[in-house]
């Protein structure tokens, strides 16, 4: 058996779920009125000034030998292989 899988390392941009808006990228603003018609409620989405509504926080560049050590390391991550281009 012999086992293909190659261990190179490799470079990483490293993305996590921003924990601000728990990766949605907005926050819902919820304003109560009252108004000639009556009480109101004007709800707006708003980005998120964290990760400024991308839903994602880049962690940094990081190297590893294959993909599921950096998994452990970030188990809720986004990453992004700086030579292939995937995103995994
Ligand atoms: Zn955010």
């Amino acid at each position: 058996m012999v086992n293909n899988e190659l261990e190179i390392p490799m470079q990483f941009d490293i993305h996590i779920q921003c924990a601000d808006c728990d990766g949605l990228g907005t926050h819902d603003h919820t304003a109560h009125g009252v108004n000639a018609n009556g009480p109101y409620v004007d709800v707006t989405e708003q980005n998120c000034y964290v990760c400024e509504g991308q839903g994602l926080v880049y962690v940094g560049r990081e190297t590893y030998d294959n993909l599921s050590d950096l998994k452990s390391d970030y188990p809720e991550s986004i990453v992004q292989n700086i030579e292939t281009r995937k995103w995994a």
